[in-house]
């Protein structure tokens, strides 16, 4: 009998399990694929941040280096190689999350993993049937793509995020439906190797649950790199034929566009994965968009049931997922975690990024909040003209009342490393001035942050 048996082993399953084990239970994690570390780890967060970083490569040598003084010649793709790569991060980070199993004592059960009751689960797998006995159990189960109705996806020429990680050729013309995150992520990375990028989206911009200026912000950026938009259009049909997809898409006045490419990317959100799962024999029901409930202790409605990451509500996200591992191996241990949902950051990895912690000014204006706004563009920071990387600004959103900071957005070079400042200032409370009045490393990026919170203070920035 184990203490805790977590099924699913991403970012969520597996730290869940390594905080229960360093708690001193007796614990277990299921996972039905051959390799640990889930969606993030195998098709997700690293492979495309690999693919990311090679693409940007390839781009700067295309386009940036000349004026740096660097003259390349006979550049080249070797998207194989490039593929490569990326797998062989994913492959020894898997080996890092086996050695992490193994470090902590917690047995590692591969096969699919379902319940027969509240406290049995059979793992089934190429080798046979198990079951194994559990005191508490973690559902860290994750999320698949999502798709919309009457679409089909063939995996081939109409694709999602996971066969976008792994083409074996750069798309002439990709058609990527859905202007979010993942969109994005992986446009960019074909939009770089000389793909052209048409991106079909329901809302009226890029990045829509963000803070407006980001979405307009990255709309221009992403522009110069060669996308095209067609928001507000509503996707009817897509087929493929030979090599062309064609996509159909009802605009906001009710006519039909037609868009022919040789790929399309179906990246319209993800849903909650519970396929198999067998929730009924432990008495779980999911809601009406696929979640399992859970409480504030993130228990289910079954006592010792407990559930984290995407399959419950909330941001889809990593780092949310281990917080949540943490958190409920710290509740079952009996302790008082807590976890502020408020300040889990998000960032779009493109070029510039795109960072944001707390609240968006369209969220403060619906609450009738007294903010005011200070804003940096990073045109007036010396490290950004220094790399001719001046595209975007910093937008940081405090009471008007207090000057407590209520939410910063950064769009702008190396925005996902600065949000953690801002995180560790609003977790502290901070107000706009205490970031005023930090000393910041000059030059850095991080200065332009200083400066949007000294413009928030009371249009005191010092340097524009
Ligand atoms: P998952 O990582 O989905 O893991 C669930 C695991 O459970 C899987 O391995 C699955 O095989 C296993 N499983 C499911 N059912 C069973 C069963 N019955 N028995 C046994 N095993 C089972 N997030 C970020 O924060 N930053 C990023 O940069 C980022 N980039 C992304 C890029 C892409 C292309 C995608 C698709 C996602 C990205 N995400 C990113 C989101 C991130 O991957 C997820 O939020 C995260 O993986 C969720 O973690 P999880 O532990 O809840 O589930
Ligand atoms: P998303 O929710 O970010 O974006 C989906 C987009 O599709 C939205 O803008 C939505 O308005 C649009 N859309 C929905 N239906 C549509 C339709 N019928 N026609 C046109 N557009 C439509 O979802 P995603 O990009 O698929 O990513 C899924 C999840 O993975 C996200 O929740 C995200 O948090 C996570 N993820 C995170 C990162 C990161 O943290 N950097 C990277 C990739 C994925």
């Amino acid at each position: 009998m184990y203490d805790v048996t977590v099924i699913g082993s991403g970012p969520g399953g597996y730290i869940a399990a390594i905080r229960a084990s360093q708690l001193g239970f007796k614990t277990a994690i299921i996972e039905r694929y051959p390799v640990l570390g889930g969606t993030c780890l195998n098709v997700g967060c690293i492979p495309s941040k690999a693919l990311l970083d090679s693409s940007e490569h390839y781009h700067n040598a295309a386009h940036k280096f000349e004026v740096h003084g660097i003259k390349v010649k006979g550049l080249e793709i070797d998207l194989g190689q490039m593929i490569n790569r990326k797998n062989g991060v994913v492959q020894q980070m898997n080996g890092g999350i086996t050695y992490l199993m193994k470090k902590h004592k917690i047995d590692v059960y591969n096969g699919h993993g379902s319940f027969i009751n509240k406290n049995t689960i059979k793992v089934v797998s190429d080798e046979g049937e198990k079951t194994i006995e559990s005191k508490n159990i973690i559902i860290a189960t994750g999320s698949k793509p999502s798709t919309l109705p009457g679409l089909e996806i063939d995996y081939k020429r109409i694709i999602t995020s996971t066969e976008a990680l792994n083409l074996t050729e750069i798309p002439k013309h990709l058609i990527v439906i859905g202007g979010g995150v993942i969109g994005l992520e992986l446009g960019s990375v074909y939009a770089r190797l000389g793909s052209k990028i048409s991106v079909v989206e329901f809302m009226e911009g890029l990045v829509p649950t963000m803070d407006r200026t980001m979405g307009k912000e990255l709309q221009k950026s992403l522009k110069k790199l060669g996308f095209d938009y067609y928001f507000k259009h509503k996707v009817k049909s897509v087929k493929a034929k030979g090599k062309t997809v064609t996509v159909i898409a009802e605009n906001s006045k009710g006519e039909d566009i037609s868009l022919e490419g040789d790929y399309c990317l179906v990246a319209v959100g993800r849903k909650p994965y519970t396929e198999n799962l067998g929730l009924e024999n432990a008495g779980l029901a999911t809601d009406e968009r696929g979640r399992i409930p859970v409480d504030a202790h993130l228990q289910t409605s079954v006592p010792g049931i407990y559930a984290i990451g995407d399959v419950i509500q909330g941001a889809m996200l990593a780092h949310k997922a281990e917080e949540e591992g943490v958190f409920v191996a710290e509740i079952i241990a009996g302790q008082k975690p807590h976890i502020n949902y408020n300040l889990i950051p998000g960032v779009v990895y493109t070029w510039p990024e795109v960072a944001a912690v707390g609240q968006t000014e369209e969220q403060l204006k619906a609450a009738g909040v007294n903010y005011k706004v200070g804003t940096c563009p990073y045109k007036a920071n010396g490290r950004a003209v220094a790399s001719i990387d001046t595209d975007g600004l910093v937008k940081v959103l405090a009471n008007a009342d207090t000057d407590e900071i209520l939410g910063v957005h950064i769009i702008g070079p190396r925005a996902a490393d600065i949000i953690g400042e801002a995180v560790v200032a609003m977790e502290f409370r901070a107000s706009a001035e205490d970031i005023g009045r930090i000393s910041h490393a000059h030059p850095t990026f991080a200065e332009a942050l200083k400066e949007a919170a000294l413009d928030a203070t009371a249009k005191r920035a010092l340097n524009f």
